[in-house]
């Protein structure tokens, strides 16, 4: 199937563009350029990563995010919701999804693929699975029943789909290893930032040694 596939230069979408890859999938791989702190250090990524990427300059609103305004603190340690709730954008994948809609009816594609993960649905309305069934129906509704959004990896937390990479063979591994997750955004993930965090214990959950000297134990 041809579909567009929307990349961060994160972990949980590396995944999936791979997986979506073996599969056999015919990948148009989309990343938006928003204007979040760590934007500079997920494009380095993602260049890395993706040969053919094309990058759409959005400008979202930032609603007083942690993750846009460097006056707001990032929230560090294990996240909880109130912390979690304070690196929300405002209807983010809303928009980056109907712009990747509008994409694919664009290029001829049916599909558009997005990394929305279990341990994304409880803060992140934006993520959750009635929001992408909703947007799924908006999606066929609006183009004549041509594309339909899904999130292969909504049933999933973060250590599964670390686990599901490393399925994919050593490639993978190594290419989960230079995905960027941090959000402080600077030449090195901070490690001690919520989504730093999180990142560690699902490689360590699922038994990934993530870095230069990444393997599978
Ligand atoms: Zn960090």
């Amino acid at each position: 199937v041809r579909g567009v596939v929307v990349v961060s230069g994160g972990l949980d979408s590396l995944v999936l563009h791979d997986w979506l890859q073996a599969e056999g999938h015919d990948l148009i791989t989309v990343r938006f350029h928003y204007g979040s702190r760590h934007d500079a250090a997920e494009a380095r990524s993602a260049h890395e990563l993706y040969p053919y990427l094309t990058t759409v300059d959005l400008m979202l609103p930032s609603g007083g995010s942690a993750l846009m305004s460097k006056d707001v603190p990032l929230p560090e340690g294990r996240y909880d919701d109130p912390s979690m709730r304070s690196t929300v954008v405002p209807f983010r994948n809303g928009v980056m999804l109907a712009f990747a809609v509008a994409y694919a009816e664009a290029v001829g594609a049916q599909r558009v693929w997005y990394g929305a993960h279990a341990g994304d649905h409880a803060i992140y309305p934006d993520c959750r699975r009635g929001f992408v069934r909703a947007l799924s129906r908006a999606a066929r509704l609006g183009t004549y029943g041509k594309v339909v959004v899904e999130a292969p990896f909504a049933r999933m937390t973060k250590a599964a789909i670390v686990r599901a990479g490393a399925r994919l063979g050593r490639p993978c591994v190594l290419r989960m290893a230079k995905t960027w997750s941090c959000y402080a955004g600077g030449d090195r993930p901070c490690g001690v930032c919520g989504t730093c965090v999180e990142r560690d214990e699902a490689f360590a959950e699922a038994g990934v040694v993530d870095g230069p000297l990444a393997h599978y134990v």
